[in-house]
């Protein structure tokens, strides 16, 4: 016995992709008849939802998986996945323009082709949701409900009128982009992270509103491919939470992008001419004017609470902060526990993944794993990017922990200056006295590969020395590690042990 399930206006119609559809939301799609108790119900089919559902299958639990949009989530559909597809297109037309650099004559003309570079990012969202799809989940026995979940109880939810009830639940819903309230805006018009990917125009000109890691990598990414980018950003330097050295080298690198950086600058209003959208700033009391075709809007995210009816579950959340969670990421509800960005301050990818793991294990077999034991590093996609892990200096210094960072410039990295990527650098944190690494930021082009070096010596205890004792390949970028980690060790050379060293050598 099946039902059908009958959506409205079927989600992927604005997607343009059949096979991405057929995978994350099948148009024939029949709900499963429910079992009469899963031993765990998740809600949202994000990497949260995802992870959990085939771990906690593979275990022998009976899951359910409600999804009222497309398998996949935020990261497949509209965040990591395109995102970085793109930057992959604009990277290429950026080091095509420098291609003289490297001893190559382009073309006379390079010609951006967006319509192709975004085709291209529709193959390779559809191409990654087999993984993932719904006919593939069915067959590990999760019961894949498309739908909207509503808790009726402290057990029990409804998925468009099917009441399916359970042990143990995970609320994964993710989050959604934060909408400025700039008057005119809504009747401009304006993209977010969900619109943005369905362009198949290049616009001429861009006003990007928000200098966080989404702002920042589209606004390069849209100026590498030609159109006029501005970005405005309410702050005095972006990427409010990286060390301002690193988000300075950033700035830079949007700037000689050709992006027009506006700095200290709130929207304040929007209206429309013609074709043209006129948004009026103020920056230290200076009133600008900035025309453009289209805007874009990365000023945050919030909470996926709306619509969960989480007080019938007898969960509290916040609409900001969004699900109460204690440090084994469960609810005021012992029954349910989340995961992902409806819970978590880090909203990543590898965050909502280990804290759905951490659910399974808590929630089904007595585990006690805590969220705060996790180490998470992450990365800002620009170019260079920026990757962190572990505690900042302010963070260390708050907590009156003594730290020493040990930094090498990518200049002094052979295989950097061979590549022509010499911008950014490695700054390993250490507590002071020991090799004990306490966090690091390292901005270079391949900043995400390098950063998970580090995040393996932090979570196996591997210090300082140790990481100077391993050899590295040369020549690879990720010797600056090596070098920060030799220069750790030079430390350890006290003026005693040199005379030492000295009297036996010339001895
Ligand atoms: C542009 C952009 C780029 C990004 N790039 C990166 C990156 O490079 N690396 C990285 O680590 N992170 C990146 N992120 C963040 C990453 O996408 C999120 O952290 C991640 O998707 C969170 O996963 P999640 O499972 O918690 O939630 P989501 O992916 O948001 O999934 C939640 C799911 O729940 C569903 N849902 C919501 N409410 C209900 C309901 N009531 N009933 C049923 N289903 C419901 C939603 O439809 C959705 O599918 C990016 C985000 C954006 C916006």
């Amino acid at each position: 016995m099946f039902q059908i399930h009958e959506a409205m206006n079927h989600p992927c119609e604005g997607v343009h992709d059949h096979e991405l559809c057929a995978n994350a939301r099948p148009p024939t799609w029949r709900n499963p008849t429910p079992c009469e108790r899963y031993h765990l119900l998740i809600v949202g089919a994000g990497p949260a939802g995802l992870v959990a559902a085939r771990g906690a299958a593979a275990l022998g639990a009976r899951v359910a998986l409600v999804e009222q949009h497309l398998l996949g989530g935020d990261c497949l559909n509209y965040g990591c996945v395109p995102s970085k597809t793109l930057i992959r297109s604009s990277r290429l037309y950026a080091d095509m323009r420098n291609a003289t650099h490297f001893g190559v004559r382009p073309p006379d003309r390079i010609q951006v082709d967006f319509p192709m570079a975004m085709a291209r990012v529709r193959s390779i969202r559809a191409r990654i949701s087999r993984a993932d799809s719904a006919a593939r989940l069915a067959a590990e026995g999760i019961d894949v409900f498309f739908g909207t979940a509503r808790f009726t109880g402290g057990d029990t939810v409804d998925v468009e009128g099917t009441r399916l009830r359970f042990k143990k639940a995970m609320i994964a819903t993710g989050s959604r982009s934060m909408l400025p309230t700039i008057p005119g805006l809504a009747q401009a018009g304006y993209l977010t992270n969900e619109t943005v990917f369905d362009l198949t125009a290049l616009p001429a000109s861009l006003l990007v509103i928000g200098g966080g890691p989404v702002g920042c990598e589209l606004a390069q990414a849209f100026a590498r491919f030609g159109c006029r980018t501005i970005i405005a950003h309410d702050e005095p330097l972006f990427l409010p939470r990286e060390e301002r050295d690193a988000a300075l080298l950033v700035a830079e690198a949007l700037a000689s992008d050709g992006v027009e950086i506006h700095l200290n600058t709130k929207a304040m209003n929007v209206r429309v001419e013609g074709a043209k959208k006129i948004v009026e700033t103020i920056n230290d009391g200076n009133v600008a004017t900035i025309v453009v075709d289209e805007i874009l809007t990365g000023i945050g995210r919030v909470p996926a609470v709306a619509n969960l009816n989480l007080e019938a579950a007898g969960v509290a959340f916040d609409p900001d902060g969004g699900i109460q969670v204690d440090d084994f990421l469960r609810t005021t509800n012992r029954r349910i526990f989340a995961a992902g960005d409806v819970c978590l301050e880090h909203k990543f990818t590898d965050t909502a993944d280990a804290s759905a793991r951490i659910v399974v294990r808590n929630a089904l077999f007595l585990g006690r794993q805590r969220f705060s034991a996790l180490t998470i590093p992450w990365c800002t996609y620009t170019d260079p990017e920026i990757a962190h892990v572990g505690l900042y200096v302010r963070q260390a210094r708050a907590r009156g922990i003594p730290i020493k960072t040990f930094t090498v410039p990518m200049h002094d990295v052979d295989r950097a200056i061979a590549d022509g990527e010499e911008g950014g650098f490695v700054k390993i944190h250490v507590h002071e006295g020991t090799d004990t690494i306490l966090g690091a930021t390292v901005v270079a082009r391949h900043a995400g590969e390098m950063i998970n070096d580090l995040s393996l010596a932090m979570v196996a205890g591997i210090g300082l020395s140790t990481i100077a004792r391993v050899m590295h390949a040369y020549p690879t970028q990720a010797e600056a590690i090596k070098k920060a980690a030799n220069a750790y060790t030079r430390t350890r050379l006290s003026p005693w042990i040199a005379w030492l060293l000295r009297r036996w050598i010339n001895r």
